[in-house]
Order: structure tokens, then C-alpha cells, then sequence
């Protein structure tokens, strides 16, 4: 852990170097998830290998998150006195998103990957829970939570149903019971916007399938929506 240099401005704690490799990966979106908590934000940066994974943890004086108090990757060691990339990686993006909450514009840069030969469902579960708790116990930022869920079915569940259309199945369906079982007030249209989504896609999956897939998934369907 590396305490916080005096700065107010924490580009000024990191090198230039550091700083365009950090800007670089927040450009790439190579962001899985962040999460912001008090004086705390942390979050998964993917390694260049894309199957490493570092954990990211920035602690703020206080909680109106301006000056640093400390910065923790793990990536060059726990006793190195150095800031990485990864660090300026997530700040990057903790910048954006806080410019966007203020704006009302989408949060999450999704982790978009190519679509794996097989999909390992629960890793998908677990991007969904981490996604929705960034949200805390009540979901008061209607907007951008929904962006972030039709992001989720945009950019993940769809492009991997051509080729997967029953984990694309399973994994939807855990997504739509996860935000319907989410705390939350009037959403102004926008719950009736994501689930139609999900509709038109569970229709098409349901053609796209034959035999005891398509009755599966016939037979899922009206008991999520009751759900
Ligand atoms: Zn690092």
C-alpha cells in the first residue's frame, strides 16, 4: 500500500508514463468492474494477457472523494513503492463515471471480450451480482442502472447467443430475476424497455433452438415472468 502523495489532483501522483498506460487500459474498457464505497473505490483490471486480474484499491481522506489517502494493487509486489497502471486505470474511470452519474449518462465500461468456446455461466452470474451491488441495497440511480443492465444484455448476453443460445438463455433469465427482485422506485418505463428486450431475445432463442431446448425454454418463460 502506497500512501498518498500531497496532491489534490491524483494525475499528479503518477509519472507520465504510468499515467498513458492507465488512460490506455481505461480506453480499452479492460475495466471488469468498480465499485464505489464511501471513501473507497476498487476494481478488477484484466491483465494484458486477458486472464490476470488485479484488484485495485484506492482509499479517499474522506467521502467526498477528492484527495487520495492510499493506493494498493498488488501487481508489482506488495512492498513496491511504485504506482501502476492499473491503479490510474481505474481512477480513469472513476473520473468518467462520476462525470456521468452528474450528466445522468451510462457507468459501467463493460468488460467486452471475445466469445469463449464455452461459457462458464456462473462467471456471468457473478458479473451481474457485482454490477447490481455497485449499486448499493437501493437502487437510487434509476438511469444509469438501467443503462448498465441493457449494457449487460446488449454487449454480453446477445452477441453470445448466436452461438450459445442456452447459457444466453440461462443467464438472461438470471438477470431479469436479479433487477426484478432489486430495490427500487418508479422507473419511468424503463423496467418495460429492459424486459421487452429480454422478450424479443427469448423469442428469438426459442426458434433458434429444437426439441427439449425449445420446451425448456417454452416452458421457463411464463414462470419468469411471474416470477
Ligand atoms: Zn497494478
Amino acid at each position: 500500500m502506497i500512501k498518498g502523495l500531497s496532491n489534490v489532483n491524483w494525475k499528479n501522483d503518477f509519472d507520465d508514463t504510468t499515467l498513458e498506460r492507465g488512460k490506455d487500459i481505461y480506453y480499452r474498457e479492460n475495466i471488469m468492474f468498480y465499485r464505489v464505497n464511501n471513501n473507497e473505490i476498487s476494481g478488477t483490471v484484466i491483465g494484458k494477457d486477458r486472464i490476470s486480474e488485479y484488484n485495485v484499491i484506492i482509499a479517499f481522506t474522506d467521502s467526498s472523494r477528492t484527495k487520495v489517502e492510499s493506493y494498493e494493487c498488488k501487481c508489482c509486489g506488495v512492498n513496491s513503492d511504485k504506482l501502476c497502471e492499473h491503479e490510474a486505470a481505474v481512477l480513469f474511470t472513476y473520473e468518467k463515471a462520476n462525470k456521468q452519474i452528474n450528466e445522468s449518462y451510462p457507468v459501467t465500461p463493460y468488460f467486452i471480450e471475445e466469445i469463449p468456446d464455452e461459457i462458464d455461466v456462473g462467471r456471468y452470474f457473478d458479473i451481474i451480482d457485482q454490477t447490481i451491488k455497485k449499486y448499493g441495497d437501493f437502487i437510487g440511480e434509476i438511469k444509469p442502472f438501467f443503462a448498465d443492465m441493457m449494457g449487460i444484455v446488449k454487449y454480453i448476453i446477445e452477441p453470445m447467443s448466436e452461438k450459445h443460445p442456452m447459457e444466453a438463455f440461462e443467464i438472461s433469465r438470471y438477470l431479469y430475476v436479479e433487477v426484478d427482485d432489486a430495490q427500487m422506485c418508479e422507473t419511468h418505463g424503463r423496467f418495460e424497455l429492459f424486459s421487452e428486450r429480454l422478450d424479443a431475445l427469448w423469442d428469438k432463442l426459442e426458434q433458434m433452438v429444437q426439441g427439449e431446448d425449445r420446451e425448456y425454454i417454452a416452458d421457463e418463460r411464463p414462470y419468469i415472468d411471474n416470477f
